[in-house]
């Protein structure tokens, strides 16, 4: 940022903010993500209960989207959108940073030698803030998926701040206001439904109404003293270490302007967009695995850009879950952070959601893909080829096996659940052994479901490919 003033570009409202501390840490705190949710209490309420997974149905996003009925408010509303005031203080750093690091970046590379020093702080705070976003701010504090040691929690809560996307409290609310509201294009803050821009970072420039909150959905954070100091100087921490510590330590490695191009501006922006691909391009490309309720996808390339967040089709449906890659080759080097640190009793109570739950999800999404080839070959109207009938028979005869696994499973679940409420509890442990069995044999039936359909799909592309 110290580069951009030097350089004179017209920054009138970064160059005040640097110049007032004071009315920095009021400005930025309030208005660099000004959300306010419209949601009353007892909806905050809910939004911090996972719904248990047995209960989920699996019905459309728009079946369980709560949408006002009033055609008329929601009319009102989309044109409260279109004429949102500008977000003047995360507008010009969201605009200009991008601008002056295009600019400058390549001019200071082409004109000065950046030492390999100076590129090894710009890598460790790319890693550093990058993972303190995603094992902070997001699976820590907005999703409380584990727990850390007060040195783990500060740890990514200063590099979360050198981040700059907003005091902690801003985040988690908007981010809890996304995952309970996804893709609602009046409520959720970064709803992918109003295109990309506007999920990338186009949120942040007006004061969209979705994007105002009240912090009613963060109870367990607004009553933390450390955030609550993060929150109230959240300006003078911002600029302390994105210009302060940035100066001291190029002034340790002997090249301050180095230092502030390298690791201040472009290690800022490129944090900030891969951040915000989670909200954009994670809405947009990729595979749905786990659920189609919503936008959010699955994309192997996404997850290396984002420290693992790249699976959001799994997240979004998880979202309690530590992990977000959940299968053991996947990319997530945040779950790795998270589990490695546990190990070293620096994280307790990991949360992940069982094996035959996930597994549950995948197969259900492998009937629908094979109820939509069905219906595509059905309603064309044409002769529908035999390896197709025997397809569809294949899977009729296997949903219906599947129904009824999952019925099993659903009154195994409920006869657990009544040996802990009764007088079993006590002696729960022995019959512990023979639920077990019992919860292993649903498993490995669903694992048999989930091989059949493979096998039913390679039916139909063998032959496919014979004609
Ligand atoms: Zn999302
Ligand atoms: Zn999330």
């Amino acid at each position: 940022m110290i580069a951009k003033k030097a350089l004179g570009l017209p920054l009138k409202g970064l160059r005040f903010a640097i110049k007032s501390g004071d009315t920095f840490v009021k400005n930025a705190s309030i208005q660099v993500t000004r959300f306010k949710t419209r949601f009353d209490e007892n909806k905050a309420k809910n939004s911090l209960d996972e719904m248990p997974v047995a209960k989920r149905n699996y019905a459309s996003a728009s079946e369980q989207t709560e949408l006002p009925t009033d055609v008329d408010s929601i009319d009102m509303r989309e044109f409260e959108f279109t004429k949102a005031p500008i977000n003047w203080i995360p507008a010009t750093i969201l605009v200009a940073t991008p601008i002056a690091a295009a600019i400058i970046t390549p001019w200071y590379l082409f004109t000065h030698q950046v030492s390999a020093p100076v590129w090894g702080v710009f890598g460790a705070f790319m890693i550093w803030t990058g993972i303190s976003i995603t094992a902070g701010y997001h699976r820590l504090l907005s999703h409380r998926a584990y727990k850390a040691h007060p040195i783990v929690k500060n740890f990514l809560l200063l590099g979360s701040t050198f981040a700059v996307q907003g005091s902690a409290f801003d985040w988690v609310s908007g981010h809890r206001t996304h995952h309970r509201h996804v893709d609602d294009r009046l409520e959720d803050p970064y709803s992918a439904k109003r295109g990309f821009f506007f999920s990338h970072m186009g949120w942040m420039l007006r004061n969209y109404p979705s994007g105002k909150f009240d912090y009613k959905n963060i109870p367990d954070l607004t009553k933390d003293r450390t955030l609550q100091i993060q929150h109230k100087y959240y300006g003078l921490w911002v600029a302390a270490l994105n210009i302060g510590a940035v100066a001291a330590i190029g002034w340790l490695l002997g090249d301050v302007w180095g230092t502030l191009v390298i690791v201040g501006l472009l290690r800022l922006v490129l944090t900030h967009h891969f951040t915000f691909f989670i909200n954009s391009l994670c809405h947009m490309f990729g595979s749905r695995p786990y659920t189609d309720t919503n936008t959010a996808r699955d994309n192997f390339f996404l997850a290396l850009f984002t420290w693992g967040e790249g699976y959001h089709n799994y997240h979004h449906f998880f979202q309690y879950d530590y992990r977000n890659g959940v299968k053991w080759w996947q990319y997530d080097p945040t779950k790795w952070l998270i589990a490695g640190l546990s190990k070293l009793g620096l994280t307790t109570e990991l949360r992940t959601v069982d094996d035959t739950t996930i597994k549950h999800a995948e197969v259900q999404m492998q009937f629908k893909a094979a109820q939509q080839q069905i219906d595509t070959v059905t309603s064309s109207g044409i002769d529908i080829p035999h390896a197709m009938k025997s397809f569809q028979d294949r899977i009729k005869f296997e949903y219906d096996a599947f129904t009824q696994t999952v019925e099993e499973w659903q009154a195994l679940k409920a006869k657990t659940i009544e040996l802990k409420k009764t007088e079993f509890a006590d002696r729960l442990h022995e019959v512990e052994d023979e639920l077990k069995q019992d919860y292993a044999k649903i498993e490995q039936k669903i694992l048999a479901h989930n091989s059949n359909l493979k096998t039913a799909f390679r039916s139909i592309g063998e032959s496919a490919k014979a004609a």
